[in-house]
């Protein structure tokens, strides 16, 4: 269900990087100590100390962080449990985590698809069991070939399936397994639709992006994210592997097709 490889990579980009910030935190917390020893003004000292707090805050939460990940990768203390202690507090350290991989010069999409593939195996290490019409495949609107000319934003059931992109394939997929398809131009479209559909759980087809934003954003539903393929560059012509959107569907509905 999930890639090994992928996964230490994955960790070791996340578990290094809060590492770094780790060290980097406790640093600054030093040199705050050593000048709240060293200053006697009044002013500098209460910025010290506020410094202080927000510091040691952020060295806890930051460790917080890398002992669940390592609990999840030990597999001791249960999946579940685990898994959404990780979820849970990468998505309130992702921000400053992205902010510093770009100094250590780590591009910003890498991060995200670390996440993004956290999130998938904290999903996957659970035992959901939806019905079919529960589950919600979202897909993005520059999967449908640019010079298509059938609406299916809609109603993506309006694809002829002449195959020059993969919806035709989705469409069949569709069909097949009795999921709801929905086809998006952003995030903030995707939002609105899971908030009148309401699904029992999530299926994202996006770019690194799209994915970790919409993982966010909808923390309380288990979504598996499908990193979209991009032989003509962003948002153009996109592309996607059928079979690991299958292997998700069949995942949550528990069922194989
Ligand atoms: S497969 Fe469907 S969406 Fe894609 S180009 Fe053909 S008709 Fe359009």
């Amino acid at each position: 269900m999930y890639n090994e490889k992928s996964w230490a990579e994955d960790k070791g980009i996340l578990t290094g990087l809060l590492a770094l910030m780790l060290f980097v935190g406790l640093a600054l917390a030093a040199a705050v100590v050593y000048l709240l020893i060293r200053q006697q003004r009044l002013f500098v000292r209460l910025a010290a100390v506020l410094l202080l707090v927000l510091t040691v805050a952020a060295v806890l939460v930051m460790t917080a962080a890398l002992v669940s990940i390592l609990i999840l990768n030990s597999g001791h203390g249960g999946a579940a449990v685990s898994g959404k202690m990780v979820t849970g507090l990468l998505n309130a350290v992702l921000t400053p985590v992205m902010v510093f991989g770009r100094f250590v010069g780590l591009k910003r999409d890498r991060i995200q698809r670390a996440y993004a593939n956290i999130n998938n195996r904290v999903v996957y290490a659970g035992k959901p069991h939806f019905e079919p019409e529960d589950v919600l495949l979202l897909l993005p609107h520059c999967m449908q070939y640019s010079g298509c000319r059938h609406r299916i934003t809609g109603d993506i059931y309006n694809c002829a399936e002449c195959g020059r992109c993969k919806v035709a394939d989705i469409v069949k997929l569709g069909r097949k397994t009795g999921v709801k398809i929905k086809m998006v131009p952003g995030g903030t479209l995707a939002r609105k639709i899971i908030g009148e559909i309401r699904p029992k759980a999530v299926v994202a087809v996006a770019c690194e992006n799209d994915l970790c934003s919409g993982i966010r954003d909808t923390r309380k539903l288990p979504v598996i994210g499908v990193l979209n393929q991009r032989p003509h560059g962003p948002c153009r012509d996109t592309s996607v592997d059928v079979a690991e959107v299958k292997r998700a569907i069949e995942f949550f509905t528990n069922r194989r097709y």
